[in-house]
C-alpha cells in the first residue's frame, strides 16, 4: 500500500474490482464512496485526513470506537499466541472463558453456546436447532417458523425466509420456504387514543390465534426484542416479549429472541430480554459483541434443549459447522469487549449519553416534517415527512450524502433517521452529532 495513495484511487479502484453489499451500484455515480483510511474513537478518516463521526456504529457493531486500545492490545496479545483452531475436536481459552462469560450473564438459564461467523448464519443455526429438538424430542410435525411484520433476521436464504421487508425479500421470493407472518407490535401503529401496550396487546392477540390454531405444527417464533432495527427502529412495549413468553410456554414452542443488533447493551440493558424479565430458548448474538472488530456469532440454549441432542447417536446431534467457528482471535475480541462493560460503568454512562441527545434533539419533537421521535438506550430514531412520493424514495440518500458533507455518517432506512452511535462519544461529540443531525435533516427537506 503506496502511502500517497489518494482517496480518488482507492474509489476508482473499489468501483472497478469490489461489489459492495447491499448497494446499487449505479448509485455511486452520484453517491459518494468514501475511502477509509484509519479510524479512532467515534471518527473514520479519508486518506486526506477528511473525518466522518460514525453515527451508526458502522452497521451497528461498533461498541467502544474505531482503534480501541484495550481491544487492540487484547488481539496483539491473542495473536502471538493462538489465531484459530478448529473448534471440533480441539478447545481453546478464548472460546470457553466467553462461553463461561455470556452463561453467567444470563444468568445460567441459557448454558451452552455454539459459534458461527455472522448474524446470519446465529439465525439458521437457531431454526435448525429448533427443529431438529422436535424431532428428537418426538414431535416430527413442529417443522414451521413464525416471524414478525417487518422482521429483518438476515439475508441467507433460510434466514430471509424469516425476514420481513420486502426490499431483500421479494427479488428471492421463489427461493424461500414460507413463514407465517404475525402483526407487528411496532408502537407507531397506535390507534387514537391507544398506548404502546395497547399495540402490544392487540399484536399478542394474532400469535394468540396462530399457536391457538397451529401450534402442533409450529417449531419456533423469531422476535428482535424491543426494536425492530432494520426495517426502521420500530420500537414495541416489553409486555409483548412477557405475553410471547406465556403463549410460547402455553403451546410449547420455542421462542428465538434474535439480539443481533439490540444485545450488547444497546437498548440499555445488556440483553434487550432483561427489559421484559423474560429469557427465550434460543439467543443469537453477533454484531458488537466483539465489539465490531471480528465476525463472530453465536446462539445460546438452555440445558433442557442441549440434553435433547446428547445421546449415543450421531444423527441425534447437531450436524452444522463452519469453519471458524468459536475463532479464537475473535473471541478474544469478545471478552475485551466484555471486560470493557465490566471495568467501565457502561450502562451508566449510556443513560447519561442518551439522555444528552434525546435533550438536543429535542425540536424535532414538535417538527412539522418530523413524526415520531423515539429513543431506547442507545437508539433514537425519527420518521421525516415527504409527502411527495419521488422525494421520500430518494430521501434516505440524499440525506446520506447531506451528512457526509457535514462530517456525519449517518444512513437512513427509508424516511427513518436513526442514531445507533458507539458507546464512547464525549460531550462535544454528542452535540455535534446532534446540531448537524438537525442541520442535516433541515437541508434535506428544504432542497
Ligand atoms: C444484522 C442483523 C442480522 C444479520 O447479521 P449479519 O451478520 O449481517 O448476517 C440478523 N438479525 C438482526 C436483527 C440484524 O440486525
Amino acid at each position: 500500500m503506496k502511502q500517497n495513495t489518494t482517496s480518488s484511487d482507492w474509489i476508482a479502484r473499489s468501483l472497478r474490482s469490489v461489489w459492495h453489499p447491499c448497494t446499487q451500484m449505479q448509485h455511486h455515480e452520484e453517491v459518494p464512496l468514501i475511502a477509509v483510511s484509519h479510524g479512532k474513537g467515534p471518527w473514520l478518516y479519508d486518506h486526506e485526513g477528511r473525518r466522518y463521526l460514525d453515527g451508526i456504529s458502522s452497521w451497528w457493531v461498533n461498541l467502544f470506537g474505531h482503534a480501541n486500545p484495550r481491544i487492540n492490545g487484547a488481539l496483539k496479545d491473542q495473536l502471538d499466541r493462538l489465531e484459530h483452531a478448529m473448534l471440533a475436536g480441539f478447545t481453546h481459552e478464548p472460546v470457553v472463558e466467553l462461553s463461561e462469560k455470556l452463561a453467567a450473564l444470563t444468568g445460567h438459564n441459557l448454558g451452552h453456546a455454539f459459534y458461527a461467523s455472522d448474524g446470519a448464519s446465529a439465525v439458521e443455526i437457531a431454526l435448525k436447532m429448533s427443529f431438529h429438538y422436535w424431532r428428537n424430542a418426538g414431535h416430527p410435525a413442529k417443522q414451521e417458523f413464525v416471524c414478525l411484520q417487518g422482521s429483518y433476521h438476515g439475508e441467507t436464504i433460510g434466514a430471509l425466509a424469516v425476514t420481513d421487508v420486502a426490499l431483500f425479500k421479494d427479488a428471492y421470493g421463489p427461493l424461500l420456504r414460507a413463514a407465517r407472518t404475525v402483526a407487528s407490535p411496532d408502537a407507531r401503529n397506535a390507534r387514537d387514543g391507544e398506548s404502546a401496550r395497547d399495540v402490544a396487546q392487540r399484536a399478542i392477540r394474532d400469535v394468540e390465534a396462530l399457536f391457538a390454531e397451529r401450534a402442533d405444527h409450529i417449531a419456533a417464533i423469531i422476535v428482535e426484542p424491543l426494536v425492530q432495527c432494520a426495517t426502521g427502529m420500530a420500537m414495541h412495549d416489553p409486555l409483548y416479549l412477557q405475553r410471547l413468553r406465556e403463549l410460547c410456554d402455553k403451546h410449547h414452542v420455542h421462542l428465538i429472541a434474535d439480539e443481533i443488533a439490540v444485545g450488547c447493551g444497546r437498548t440499555g440493558t445488556f440483553f434487550a430480554c432483561e427489559q421484559a424479565a423474560i429469557w427465550p430458548d434460543f439467543m443469537c448474538l453477533s454484531k458488537g459483541i466483539s465489539g465490531g472488530y471480528l465476525p463472530l456469532s453465536l446462539v445460546l440454549t438452555t440445558d433442557k434443549v442441549y440434553e435433547a441432542f446428547y445421546s449415543e447417536d450421531v444423527t441425534r446431534g447437531f450436524l452444522h459447522s463452519h469453519s471458524y467457528t468459536g475463532n479464537a482471535l475473535a473471541c478474544r475480541a469478545a471478552l475485551a469487549t466484555l471486560a470493557i462493560f465490566e471495568e467501565d460503568d457502561v450502562l451508566a454512562r449510556n443513560r447519561a449519553t442518551a439522555t444528552r441527545l434525546t435533550l438536543e434533539l429535542a425540536p424535532l419533537l414538535d417538527h412539522p416534517r418530523a413524526t415520531h421521535f423515539r429513543q431506547r438506550g442507545m437508539i433514537l430514531a425519527f420518521d421525516a415527512v415527504e409527502p411527495d412520493p419521488a422525494r421520500a424514495a430518494t430521501f434516505a440518500r440524499r440525506f446520506f450524502t447531506g451528512a457526509v458533507e457535514n462530517e456525519l455518517l449517518l444512513r437512513p432506512i427509508g424516511r427513518t433517521v436513526y442514531l445507533m452511535p458507539p458507546y464512547v462519544l464525549d460531550e462535544e461529540e454528542i452535540v455535534g452529532l446532534a446540531a448537524r443531525t438537525r442541520q442535516v435533516f433541515e437541508a434535506v427537506i428544504a432542497a
